[in-house]
């Protein structure tokens, strides 16, 4: 089982494979990119635990030369006192810039370890090898690499494009079905934003997708290729690829709120809640029929993802607290809302035209 998905942007071209088991691979994929080069491994504990070994023998037994780089897991990660750790060892390492920095871990990492290969020296080579299921789908792909400011997320960063994104399925049996099932809520998005077939086909093939094997390579494959086609079309970030923003002002404003306490949303959970918001926005708005939009909450709902505002736990902001929130959002240009909206399954669209009102009228239903 294996599927492969190119990211053409220009010059700047590379593969992500997807497969069962592919990771003990790694060294022969480094040698073929960059022959001769040493890797700077950057993981977090977790990651390391389960699948740094792995990687270590396969590059051992090939004699090439690596270093692993450890942090703590979790957000707080994405700070400038790791990341000054993170490029202060790799130039300790003696690596150079046709080395390889081989990020190996979820978004947290990937994003780190990213913005530390697109600094160090002015920009090294560098691998994505995503171990959660949102990083397979949805961060390790676009090249967007950074931290975060006291004064928000991912405000401090830059676009680098990895030369390879090694995505082994194997290694979500470790993750826990929490950030699984989270991670899904941006496969479903993709069928939402433009390819209701796919949206039909994980209604019925979900459980395949859940349990590892053919349909998991299949989804995940989609997700990069729909992921890759839009950033290819907008490589930074001036138009369309808003839609890879569907549910995300609703759902950066629940995260908002929650003070991204993992422990009472995650950000899958508040992607999924989102993407009911705006279906059911879509139809309070008559864009969509009612009956569509519950198609949505429906599956959603079946894998187990939250769908509603009541559903985060000890939830007590109301419409106006909701509302500031979204326009705190870094991505609110002169306070008009920018919201993605659908005329149904496989069609949104960008709205630049939405009234504050409208959408406390909405939030207070
Ligand atoms: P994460 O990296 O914190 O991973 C979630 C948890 O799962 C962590 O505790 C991690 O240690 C653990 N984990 C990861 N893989 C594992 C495995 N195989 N086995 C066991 N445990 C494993 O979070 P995430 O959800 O992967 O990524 C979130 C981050 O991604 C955020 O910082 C977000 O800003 C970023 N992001 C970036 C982009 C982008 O385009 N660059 C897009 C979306 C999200
Ligand atoms: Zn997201």
């Amino acid at each position: 089982i294996f599927e492969k998905v190119n990211v053409a942007l220009g010059r700047r071209s590379y593969d992500i494979l997807i497969g069962e088991a592919i990771l003990p691979q790694i060294d022969a994929h480094a040698a073929r990119l960059a022959p001769g080069a040493a890797l700077a491994i950057v993981t977090d504990e977790n990651v390391a635990r389960a699948h740094l070994p792995a990687v270590e023998a396969a590059l051992t037994a090939a004699g090439i030369r690596h270093e692993s780089i450890v942090v703590a897991p979790g957000e707080e990660s994405k700070s400038y006192a790791t990341f000054e750790k993170v490029c202060d060892a790799i130039i300790a390492g003696r690596f150079e810039r046709g080395d390889l920095v081989v990020a190996l871990g979820g978004g947290v990492v990937g994003d780190l370890a990213g913005f530390a290969a697109a600094s160090v020296r002015r920009g090294m080579r560098f691998i994505q090898v995503p171990t959660s299921l949102l990083a397979q789908v949805d961060s390790s792909v676009g090249g967007k690499t950074g931290i975060n400011s006291t004064h928000g997320k991912n405000l401090i960063g830059a676009f680098h494009q990895p030369r390879l994104v090694l995505i082994d399925t194997q290694v979500l049996k470790t993750l826990p079905l929490r950030e699984f099932r989270a991670g899904y809520a941006e496969v479903v998005k993709y069928g939402l934003i433009n390819d209701r077939a796919f949206f039909e086909w994980l209604e019925t093939h979900w459980r395949g997708v859940f349990a590892g094997g053919p349909d998991q390579v299949h989804a995940i494959a989609k997700s990069c290729a729909a992921k890759a086609a839009i950033v290819i079309a907008d490589e930074h970030e001036a138009g369309e690829r808003a839609l890879l923003n569907l549910g995300h002002t609703f759902a950066h404003a629940f995260e908002h709120i929650v003070h991204y306490d993992n422990r009472r949303l995650v950000h899958g959970e508040a992607v999924a809640i989102g993407l009911a918001c705006a279906f059911r926005f879509s139809a309070a708005r008559g864009l969509v029929g009612a009956a569509e939009a519950e198609r949505v909450v429906a599956h959603l709902r079946t894998v187990g993802l939250p769908t509603a505002i009541r559903d985060i736990p000890d939830w007590n902001a109301d419409e106006s607290t909701i509302l500031e929130a979204m326009f705190q959002d870094k991505k609110v240009q002169r306070g008009v809302l920018t919201f993605i909206l659908a005329h149904g399954i496989g069609r949104s669209f960008i709205a630049r035209d939405v009234a504050a009102a409208d959408v406390r009228a909405f939030l207070a239903t």
